[in-house]
């Protein structure tokens, strides 16, 4: 059963992503979704990458830390099919994030697939402002990589927490 919908008519949305790790643009994604709909779902996939830069529980950690102002959302795991996962939790929508044409090819092939396994489910693409939109987690994991500077790119949390992980220096 879900908890938010209760007897009434509530709007379910549901934000997924690897998230790893979350960004400003994914945060700004969230707070414009989480003002359109009446309760926000973000959810991690657990078995995406072998060798993730962060494990799922300082990703879900870091999440509920950086949207913690945010206050209709809920921040869980999932590991298997979108479409059942949303299914499951009774969601009427899947939001995304589009930056440029290679996210919007990418979306379109992915969106047939889960209108095919869950027809009820209807995909919102809320497009990037232009200030995030260059910003994506690998481009952040190159940056830690060769020790670029990601202030003001992601959370101030996860900042803190990509130098304690990796005893960063910028
Ligand atoms: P990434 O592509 O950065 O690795 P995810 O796989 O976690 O991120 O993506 C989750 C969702 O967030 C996707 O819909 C993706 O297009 C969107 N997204 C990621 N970065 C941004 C951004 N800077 N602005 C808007 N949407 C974004």
């Amino acid at each position: 059963m879900n908890i938010y919908r209760g007897v009434s008519n509530l709007t379910i949305a549901l934000c997924p992503g690897s998230f790893d790790p979350v960004t400003n643009g994914h945060i700004n994604i969230f707070e414009r979704a989480a003002k359109m709909f009446d309760h926000l779902i973000v959810a991690v996939f657990s078995n995406v990458r072998k060798k993730p830069f962060l494990t799922i529980e300082e990703r879900l950690d870091l999440l509920k830390k950086s949207t913690s102002h945010i206050e209709n959302i809920t921040i869980d795991a999932f590991d298997g099919l979108l479409a059942d996962y949303a299914k499951d939790k009774r969601a009427d929508v899947i939001v995304r994030g589009l930056r440029d044409q290679k996210d919007f090819i990418y979306e379109t092939s992915q969106m047939l697939m889960i209108k095919h396994m869950a027809p009820n489910v209807e995909m919102v693409y809320l497009m990037s402002e232009q200030r995030y939109s260059y910003v994506s987690s690998s481009a952040i994991r190159e940056l830690v990589n060769f020790h670029g500077d990601i202030k003001g790119l992601v959370p101030t949390c996860v900042e803190n927490a990509i130098i304690e992980k990796f005893k960063y220096v910028q």
